[in-house]
């Protein structure tokens, strides 16, 4: 019950920095953690994120059924639920609609990880989803060839859904890929063009430092 108490409190902290940042607004997005096997904790449907209190969320179990709580699940929920089942090192799911991010799906701009040596150090490729349909199958489909590797994914037209060991690494890496938006956007204005990617030898030294195999 204590483990229980924790993560509910950690996740309200999460929604409260997503709100504040600007990487939600009022009932967007959705946060939810693994409580034990087969047991999540996730955010409400239609509730404001920075008004949630520890005791709002809902405890459901892998297939999505409520155990405990008022109200249903988020109405993304399938998209969590894939992650888990696809995902064993995952423990925290962030799904956000962060403006810098959308916006580059909107303009038809593959996110650039390949320009800032940290971004790709961080996450390596950040792919994005082709538009699905909110709330329907069509979003967990949609992401589905992308789960197994990615650390972030940006949905076209939508927003974004990073994972993580924790709920502070899923909801930092949302953060720092939002922030890079901004770099990169800046970037984009004054080159008037796409930022030049780092060289490929580049690339390979980072991905030895961080021991990742190198991307295609
Ligand atoms: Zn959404």
């Amino acid at each position: 019950m204590q483990e229980e108490n924790r993560l509910r409190c950690q996740l309200i902290a999460v929604c409260k920095r997503l709100e504040q940042k600007g990487l939600v607004a009022a009932a967007d997005g959705n946060v939810s953690c693994r409580l034990g096997r087969g047991r999540l904790l996730i955010t409400p449907s239609g509730r404001a994120k920075g008004d949630l209190q520890p005791l709002d969320l809902l405890l459901v179990d892998d297939r999505g059924e409520v155990l405990a709580g008022a109200g249903r699940p988020s109405s993304e929920i399938r998209l969590h639920l894939l992650v888990y089942e696809k995902r064993p090192d995952v423990q925290a799911v962030v799904h956000a609609h962060p403006p810098m991010l959308t916006a580059m799906t909107l303009a038809g701009m593959p996110f650039p990880a390949d320009a800032l040596p940290e971004v790709w150090m961080g996450f390596g490729p950040v792919p994005t989803a082709p538009y699905a349909t909110p709330c329907t199958r069509e979003v967990p489909d949609s992401i589905a060839p992308f789960v197994e590797d990615a650390q972030a994914v940006l949905l076209e037209r939508h927003g974004s859904l990073t994972v993580g060991r924790d709920l502070g690494e899923a909801c930092s890496r949302l953060e720092k890929l939002e922030h890079a938006a901004h770099t990169l956007f800046y970037a984009h204005l004054m080159r008037q063009g796409p930022p030049e990617p780092l060289t490929r030898e580049d690339l390979r030294k980072l991905d030895r430092i961080v021991g990742r195999r190198p991307a295609g």
